[in-house]
């Protein structure tokens, strides 16, 4: 099924989709010119092709032209890149071209031993990992050793094999009946936790329930002032304390107020700083700590914030977060200027906790719900449309 939410997530995730596509594309060329074997149905499409050869360079003639007028309307956008009249402009003219230039996939591979190496090349360089790529081609060849088969079914396959190891982890953030709900986010800095909570908070907000939000990375001056303009934008109440002041007080001084103005939702920011390994988990251990004191059942939800960015490096991430505290969720950002994607299935396969959303850019709109089928087909490749 395409949806708007489909549309936006595959134009989002662009990057990661592009380089696992263009590195499939290399593998199949490779493939496809040491077997030359053409079937009689590619034999008649061959034909066509060549029939509509002619047309196809008119009208790719005609796409030229238009092309150079998009990179002209980039060069206008960049100046003007708040005009929402003129960015819905340049994706509606976009869209036109991608149309234009899809054509019918119809080659086909023999899926032997070297696809296979290949293919668990193709999924370790989109940051899947090995130990999933190989689950992932192993699950495959079950299916498909020996056979020629259509690129489209490959990638139907893929689809299919990646929705399998994300489905049972994709789970909303989990809504209590004790209230007020003590949302602890954690995550290394720059990992998006304060956006992360600007976002959460608007959603939140608008699905009718009252949040409060608690500035616990007291380190930096600038985080206490980033997230006030976040509360102030989002028009939820905050706790702050001074810069410096004790991160676990600042908690226990959120929950409190939060329980005495009935709040549904609260979600206290955290510092990240990982340099100091020792710091940061005695800061995260004694907020919890403090916590359960004033609300013994709490905190609810402990979600760590993880940048699609960083690659690899994320498990050892979220191994590290485990060690300090107890992870009851994931929500991974950044997945719309990353090349990283796959590191999502990586973190899925190997962990098996729950991953709530994805941050998908920077406003409040781009935290999305994981849907596990979406995201294995926008980063495989739009075939299917
Ligand atoms: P923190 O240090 O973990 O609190 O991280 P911040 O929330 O301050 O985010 C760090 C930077 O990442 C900011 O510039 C955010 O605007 C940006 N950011 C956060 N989430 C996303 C996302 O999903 N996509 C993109 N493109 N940027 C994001
Ligand atoms: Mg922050």
């Amino acid at each position: 099924m395409v949806t708007g939410f489909f549309k936006k997530l595959k134009n989002k995730l662009l990057n990661s989709s592009s380089k696992f596509t263009k590195n499939l594309d290399e593998a199949v060329k490779e493939a496809t010119e040491t077997d030359v074997e053409i079937d009689d149905r590619e034999k008649s499409s061959a034909e066509t092709l060549e029939k509509n050869k002619k047309n196809e360079e008119v009208k790719r003639g005609e796409e030229e032209n238009q092309v150079s007028q998009v990179e002209n309307m980039d060069e206008k956008i960049n100046v003007n890149s708040n005009n929402p009249k003129v960015n819905k402009a340049k994706s509606v003219v976009k869209k036109a071209f991608d149309f234009l230039r899809s054509k019918p996939d119809t080659r086909k591979i023999l899926f032997n031993d070297d696809f296979v190496e290949k293919l668990e090349d193709i999924l370790i360089s989109s940051d899947v990992g090995s130990k999933t790529a190989l689950k992932i081609s192993e699950k495959i060849s079950s299916k498909a050793y020996g056979r020629k088969i259509a690129v489209t079914q490959l990638k139907e396959y893929l689809i299919d094999e990646i929705t399998m190891i994300l489905e049972p982890i994709a789970k909303p953030i989990p809504i209590y009946q004790t209230v007020p709900q003590i949302v602890v986010v954690v995550g290394v800095n720059g990992s998006g936790k304060t956006t992360t909570i600007g976002k959460l908070a608007s959603q939140f907000k608008m699905a009718g329930k009252s949040v409060m939000i608690g500035a616990g990375d007291t380190f930096r001056a600038a985080a206490i002032e980033q997230l006030s303009v976040w509360a102030e934008r989002v028009d939820v109440p905050i706790v702050k304390g001074d810069q410096g002041s004790d991160p676990a007080s600042l908690a226990y001084k959120s929950v409190e107020k939060a329980i005495n103005e009935n709040m549904d939702l609260l979600f206290i920011d955290t510092a990240g700083r990982l340099q100091n390994k020792t710091d940061l988990m005695q800061e995260l251990v004694k907020i919890v700590t403090v916590i359960k004191k004033v609300k013994s059942d709490a905190p609810e939800n402990i979600i760590l914030v993880l940048d699609a960015t960083t690659g690899q490096n994320i498990i050892s991430q979220v191994e590290i977060f485990q060690q300090m505290v107890n992870i009851t969720g994931i929500i991974m950002t950044k997945l719309d200027g990353s090349a990283k994607g796959g590191v999502l299935i990586s973190v899925a396969d190997r962990f098996k906790l729950p991953i709530h959303a994805i941050g998908v850019g920077e406003t409040l709109d781009d935290l999305q719900p994981f849907d596990p089928e979406e995201f294995a087909t926008a980063l495989i490749g739009d075939f299917r449309e």
